[in-house]
Order: structure tokens, then sequence, then C-alpha cells
């Protein structure tokens, strides 16, 4: 049986790319995150390195390589960070080695990361990143998500919401936002970005060869 012409095309060699998700804190982009990552196999998390305390729900390795200070700095000094920065007065970093090593091998990649992050990452590698804003539907909604999740102290929310609107300023930066009013919406928005961005010509390498077999084929 012929094989299927898409079918084969989806096989074709391709690059991986970068898909960053900003938000201020609570707004739900761990969520969306997660849910991405439960259901898009060839996506993976590029797991940060933070100086913050661990929440009771969180896995050393898993959510982030929990670490001293003086570990970042020797991190950051060796330039094995991809990009870092202060958050709510924690530092938080991207490792750069696991990150190339996906890249070279056309995986697409996921960092839940602020706006600073976002912008050292879209100077450095502008051709790979695919940058998605996450806005709450409201200041008050807002709030309450940061309570509602319970894993964080009065004084840290307090903090988290005064950084805020400095975040969501950000917003004119990325290459899409989504309002995160309801929770499936914002997925399919999302999965729908990466199917999307997925197809670029310019992410398919394996196309020339495809084209070039297809232009040779006798009629
Ligand atoms: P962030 O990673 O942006 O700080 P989280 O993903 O931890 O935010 O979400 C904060 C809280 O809001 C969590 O308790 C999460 O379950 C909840 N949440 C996320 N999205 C929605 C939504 N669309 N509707 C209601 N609650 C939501
Ligand atoms: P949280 O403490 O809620 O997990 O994260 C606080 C903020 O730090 C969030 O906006 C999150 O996206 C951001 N963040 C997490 N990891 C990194 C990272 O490696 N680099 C940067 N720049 N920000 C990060």
């Amino acid at each position: 049986m012929a094989a299927d012409p898409q079918h084969q095309s989806d096989r074709l060699q391709r690059r991986g790319l970068m898909l960053v998700l900003s938000s201020p804190s609570g707004a739900g982009k761990s969520t969306i995150a997660r849910n991405l990552l439960e259901t898009d196999t060839a996506l993976e998390l590029s797991v940060s390195v933070t100086t913050r305390q661990r929440r009771p729900s969180e896995i050393d390795g898993v959510h982030y390589h929990f670490i001293s200070a003086r570990d970042f700095e020797r991190l950051r000094d060796t330039d094995a960070l991809l990009e870092w920065a202060e958050v709510h007065g924690n530092y938080y970093g991207s490792p750069r080695e696991p990150v190339e090593i996906a890249m070279a091998e056309g995986r697409d990649i996921l960092f839940d990361i602020d706006w600073q992050g976002a912008k050292q990452l879209s100077e450095k590698m502008r051709a790979d990143v695919v940058s998605v804003f996450v806005l709450p539907p409201s200041m008050a909604e807002l709030k309450n998500r940061l309570h509602r999740r319970a894993e964080d102290d009065e004084d840290t929310i307090a903090r988290r919401l005064k950084n805020a609107a400095e975040e969501i300023e950000q917003w004119r930066s990325y290459d899409y936002v989504i309002v995160n009013d309801d929770l499936d919406r914002a997925f399919d928005a999302v999965r729908s970005i990466v199917k999307s961005e997925r197809l670029r010509r310019d992410r398919r390498p394996g196309l020339f060869d495809f084209v070039s077999g297809l232009l040779d084929e006798p009629l």
C-alpha cells in the first residue's frame, strides 16, 4: 500500500523549537505547561535550577533542581546557564547542556520562565523561540488563584501580586498572548500554536529532499 503522503511528511527531519511560556505568578502557566507535557510526548520540559525553597508538592529534579546560592553562582559564572534571572527575590536559570542536546536532535523544549529569561532566549536564538504570554482574566482572579494554590505564605503571595503589574507590562514582546479564563480553551490555544509552529517551512529542513524526490518521480 502506498504511504499516506501527509503521514510521510510528518516524519521528515525537522528542527526543534523552544516554546517559552510566561505569565504573572498565578495566571496558570505551570498548569498549562503540565497539560502540554502530558498530552504531547514530543515536548519536554527544561528543568530550571532555582535557589527558592521547594514547595510541598514539588519534586527535586522534576519541577526544578533546588540548589544553593553558591551552586547557582558557580553555574552562572561558568556559562552553564542559557539564561538566568532574579525573580521575586530568588534566582532561577535554564541549564544550557540539555537544551543544546535536545535542539541538535530536533526535539522541542518547553520553558516555564519569566520575561527576563524570555528576552535573553529571544536575543540569543530568535529563530528557535516561540513565546506565549498567559494573562489572567482579571487581577481579582489572579489573587484568588494565588490563594487557592495554597502553596505560598501570605508574604510571598503579596510580593508576587505586587510584581504582577510589572510582568504584565511585558506582554507586547511575546509572539502570542492567551487570556486564561477557561482552562480547556487555554490548552487548546497553546496546542494549536505548537501544531502550527511545527509546520513552519524553516523548521523543516527535510522538505528540501522531500520536494526534490517529488520532482524526480517519473509521471
Ligand atoms: P503559575 O504557574 O502561572 O504561577 P499555576 O499554574 O500554578 O500558575 O496556577 C495557579 C492556580 O490557578 C492553580 O491552583 C491552578 O490550578 C489554578 N488555575 C489555573 N488556570 C485556571 C483557570 N483557567 N481557571 C481556574 N483556576 C485555574
Ligand atoms: P515559581 O517560583 O512560581 O516556580 O516561579 C517564579 C517565576 O520564575 C515564574 O515566572 C517562572 O516562570 C520563573 N522561572 C522559573 N524558572 C525560571 C528560569 O529558569 N529562568 C527564568 N528567567 N525564570 C524562571
